[in-house]
């Protein structure tokens, strides 16, 4: 049932010996490592494999944050080359530290991920995403050069940038965060420029996107599109990626072990049902993760992809153990709203949940969504959302296009309760 075993199938990597190199070499760097397993009264020599990490304490954001800024560093920082950090939406700013081999791994892992959404060397990547202490911009680079393409640096925003780019360099590939990605393909529609480009792959993360969203985006540009994963902890983006089944995201077994918890208990979970995503890396030198909690909700496919590939699959994010809501006592995530919109004619891709609380009806939760009123509509959305969501919203019509769309992540949660 440990489903940390299911990766050693995956590639020639020996897991076992992986891990116990990891656990050695972050109690034998860093102190904070050292006092992390002592508190958790095991001892680190102990570890044999993967199948010992069930008894080792899990790491969390807030263990990374009391050891801000370098305290969880297994190297001297002499041989730290870089530092990223992570936005800080969710509190204080994270910083994750690279050793010249981290950098190096990250980019041929993000390469890996190029490879498997079809990108070849001869194509022409734009990257609209943030350079600087986010990871995202340098990742998508470094991945990209590795593979020999061409990298159009336009970094995000600037839409006017963004279109002549793609036209004058003739890109083939956009690499955004989806909501940007809607912006770019609402403006070429609106400006009618589709027939100037040369677009044919999307790879969008940082965000959980919904298939309304994907489908609205792939027939504006005419693209194909895949949903990249990574997370600053672990390197940052680029470490799975959707391939051309499009069902799942591979991983990179030969660099980290997926474990799945019961987000409330911690208890892990059997094979294939949905929980936290929890991590431990192989080869990470800098800041090795040893049972990260990473916060993100997925479940590890049981069975092979039919494309081939070694490599072992979770399901597409359901959503992050810090996005769900309670509304009157029930767990609401913005994930099983996007499945419910998706249902719908005439509901456009993006949506807010705004949660109140009055004295008469307790919580409220209100969902705006942008659509072309009809008769009929609002019953049926309010009556889905119920059944899928076990409380009953109110419910509230935009035009398209009037909600706002970001070129970062899109905020969909407003809880005014206070
Ligand atoms: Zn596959």
């Amino acid at each position: 049932m440990a489903t940390a075993t299911a990766t050693a199938t995956a590639t020639s990597v020996d897991v076992d010996a992986a891990v116990r190199w990891t656990v050695a070499h972050a109690t034998a760097g860093s102190p904070w490592w050292r006092e992390h397993f002592e508190r958790a009264g095991v001892d680190p020599a102990s570890v044999t494999g993967a199948a010992d990490l069930p008894r080792l304490p899990y790491s969390t954001k807030e263990d990374l944050r009391s050891s801000y800024p370098l305290g969880w560093a297994a190297v001297p920082e002499s041989a730290l080359v870089r530092i990223h950090a992570s936005s800080g939406t969710t509190g204080k700013r994270t910083v994750c530290a690279y050793t010249a081999r981290d950098v190096d791994d990250w980019a041929d892992q993000f390469s890996r991920c190029f490879a498997t959404a079809g990108v070849t060397p001869v194509d022409r990547v734009q990257v609209m995403v943030g350079y600087g202490l986010w990871t995202a911009g340098v990742g998508f680079q470094g991945g990209a050069e590795r593979l020999g393409a061409m990298v159009v640096p336009t970094g995000p925003g600037n839409v006017d940038l963004q279109l002549e780019l793609m036209q004058d360099i003739q890109s083939t590939v956009l690499c955004a965060t989806s909501s940007f990605a809607l912006m770019i393909a609402e403006a070429v529609e609106a400006r009618s420029l589709r027939d100037s480009l040369a677009l044919r792959v999307g790879i969008f993360g940082s965000e959980r996107w919904g298939p309304k969203m994907r489908e609205r985006i792939e027939s504006l540009l005419g693209i194909e599109t895949f949903d990249i994963y990574g997370l600053t902890e672990l390197y940052g983006p680029g470490v799975g990626i959707e391939c051309a089944a499009h069902d799942g995201i591979h991983y990179w077994s030969d660099y980290y072990v997926v474990e799945i918890v019961d987000p409330a208990t911690g208890a892990l979970l059997p094979a294939g049902e949905e929980g936290e995503v929890v991590i431990t890396t192989l080869r990470k030198e800098g800041m090795p993760l040893i049972r990260y909690r990473t916060r993100d909700l997925s479940r590890i496919y049981t069975e092979p992809c039919p494309c081939g590939s070694p490599y072992p699959r979770i399901a597409h994010l359901t959503g992050r153990t810090d996005d769900m809501v309670k509304v009157r006592g029930v767990a609401v995530f913005p994930a099983q709203v996007d499945t419910i919109l998706h249902r719908i004619e005439g509901v456009g891709p993006e949506y807010q949940l705004h949660i109140r609380r009055d004295l008469e009806h307790g919580d409220v939760l209100l969902v705006r969504v942008e659509a072309d009123e009809r008769p009929g509509l609002r019953a049926e959305l309010v009556h889905q959302l119920r059944e899928g969501l076990s409380v009953r919203p109110e419910v509230e019509f935009v035009p398209h296009g009037k909600l706002p769309r970001t070129e970062r992540k899109t905020r969909r949660v407003f809880d005014h309760r206070e």
